[in-house]
């Protein structure tokens, strides 16, 4: 499903060039859920940022199904994640003056693929239903990513990547969202990557790769 070669990234840092990512070489099936662990500032977000195509190594290649989707313009690399895959930082970037329902069907609308049935249980599922017309602002931090969990499975992504998702949710919200997520990468042969700070979730994870100073380091 995804394939890391050699990805090397580096960030200048005044005069100074950091080098972020060292090597990295990664091979994920289709339907593993992995869990990325590591210290702050290993390089876990700038990881997940390539995979996702947010931004581009300085080597290296990625490949989705076998196909590189490095060195694209940004009109394929737009399609690449929309067609692809579904995000879900810690911050929720909803957008403020949409509905919470109009945040979850947005990854749907470009290509009219919004299945509506799958999003009323995407939305019963989260406990979303009675504020689907509320604005991102109305609701609390706990509700608002679950919003972004969402819609980060509205068009039913093949590649689900996830930033420390349950950070801000209380301990049962965390555990229903995490149990969505599973249930959601069984159902449709999803595959999770998923950064987490919590060893409870990287237990559920097929496979926990650590990242240590840029590179994997188990
Ligand atoms: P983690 O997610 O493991 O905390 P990050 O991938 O966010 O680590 O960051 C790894 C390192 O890269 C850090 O030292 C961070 O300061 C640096 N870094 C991340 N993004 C940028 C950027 N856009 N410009 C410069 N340095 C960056």
């Amino acid at each position: 499903m995804l394939e890391l070669k050699n990805i090397n990234k580096y960030y200048q840092n005044g005069e100074n060039k950091n080098h972020i990512l060292k090597d990295l070489n990664l091979h994920v099936k289709k339907g593993e859920f992995v869990a990325i662990l590591g210290p702050s500032g290993s390089g876990k977000s700038t990881l997940l940022n390539m995979i996702g195509c947010l931004d581009t190594p300085d080597s290296g290649d990625v490949l989705i199904e076998g196909k590189s989707v490095i060195g694209k313009d940004d009109k394929s690399m737009s399609e690449y994640r929309r067609q692809y895959v579904g995000f879900v930082f810690q911050a929720f970037n909803l957008v403020p003056v949409f509905s919470v329902y109009e945040n979850i069907i947005l990854p749907t609308v470009v290509d009219e693929r919004t299945d509506t049935e799958y999003i009323e249980l995407l939305m019963e599922k989260l406990g979303l239903q009675e504020h689907k017309d509320k604005f991102p602002s109305m609701l609390s931090g706990g509700q608002q990513q679950r919003v972004a969990i969402a819609r980060a499975l509205a068009a039913k992504p093949k590649l689900v990547l996830a930033d420390e998702p349950t950070g801000n949710l209380d301990t049962e919200t965390g555990e229903a969202v995490m149990n969505l997520l599973i249930d959601s990468i069984k159902e449709f042969e999803q595959t999770l990557i998923m950064i987490t700070h919590n060893p409870e979730i990287a237990k559920r994870a097929d496979r926990v790769v650590t990242l240590r100073d840029g590179r994997i380091v188990e």
